[in-house]
């Protein structure tokens, strides 16, 4: 036991060098977690309730409590500690243990949380009813222009275009005619984007981006349209807004500036800030390739409801 102690402490020594954080912090919690290096197979509790749709009620020295409007999730954090998903117990949560401020537990327990929860707290796509019309999805940057740069180190233009590829996929599957301004990593002008879009006649214009701010602790997605937007722009702003919020609870909701390409389009045009990669926990994920499903299957229901009525 004594042997064991003196690892985790000389562990937690090797850990303290790497991240400068105050020793005191670590020693008083080392009866709680386990302390470990980064792990890949490991998941944050911030990235775990995100990708589940829960929020963290709770979180202290014994236990951390999950919940959204149909589910509670509770994961006992010390060594071979169980975790229960409303009141049921599932099994042991396998290793638990803090690093850099945040708590890890094992990947796995996203899946067996998932299969666990009662239907109502993940989010629901709409019915894949066919819709008929063309929209043009615009990856925001790309090429020379690598947009925001995450705090984790990645280009914005890269997870704008992966989520534009997947949001034009699913689309594609609704039966809608999709144009995208570009299909790789390449520079395309501003003027370019919305001239396509004109070009095409396309009933919809949706931009994808991701929002970057010098303070870090901001997060949440964020749908502009134009400061004298028609009508037809914000009812879209507003179908997408409704269907970002059920997987990102911080959404900023709706929002106005004259972005060029919002200004440039002859049709209702919004422009969708997916998160912050400037945020630590929303920058890994959006990154994920879980997350990005989601927010693409977001945009896409959210123009299915309204491509017919604008
Ligand atoms: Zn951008």
């Amino acid at each position: 036991m004594l042997a064991r102690l003196g690892l985790v402490l000389s562990i937690a020594a090797i850990t303290l060098g790497l991240c400068g954080c105050q020793q005191s912090e670590v020693i008083s919690s080392s009866d709680r977690f386990t302390t470990v290096t980064y792990k890949e197979d490991a998941v944050s509790i911030n990235l775990l309730a995100a990708q589940l749709g829960l929020r963290i009620d709770e979180s202290n020295s014994s236990y951390i409590r999950l919940k959204n409007s149909a589910n509670t999730v509770l994961i006992f954090t010390h060594i071979g500690g169980q975790f229960f998903v409303n009141g049921r117990e599932i099994g042991p949560a396998g290793e638990v243990y803090e690093l850099d401020g945040s708590i890890y537990v094992p990947e796995a327990l996203v899946g067996q949380i998932r299969t666990a929860m009662r239907s109502g707290g993940t989010y629901r796509p709409s019915t894949p009813g066919r819709v008929s019309g063309t929209v043009v999805i615009d990856a925001g940057h790309g090429g020379k222009d690598p947009g925001a740069i995450s705090v984790r180190g990645f280009y914005e233009k890269t997870v704008n275009l992966k989520v534009a590829k997947k949001t034009a996929a699913k689309l594609r599957q609704r039966g809608l005619n999709v144009v995208m301004t570009r299909q790789s990593d390449r520079f395309v002008e501003l003027e370019r984007r919305a001239e396509i879009a004109n070009q095409h006649r396309a009933d919809l214009f949706v931009s994808i981006h991701a929002d970057s701010c010098l303070n870090r602790s901001v997060k949440g997605f964020s749908v502009y349209v134009a400061r004298n937007a028609p009508y037809q722009s914000r009812v879209a702003a507003k179908a997408i807004a409704q269907r970002m919020s059920q997987i990102s609870p911080d959404g900023k909701g709706i929002k106005k500036a004259d972005f060029r390409v919002l200004v440039k389009t002859k049709m209702p045009a919004v422009l969708v800030e997916m998160g912050y990669i400037s945020n630590h926990g929303e920058a890994l994920l959006i990154a994920s390739d879980s997350f990005q499903d989601e927010v693409a299957q977001a945009i896409c229901d959210g123009i299915c409801d309204v491509i017919e009525r604008i």
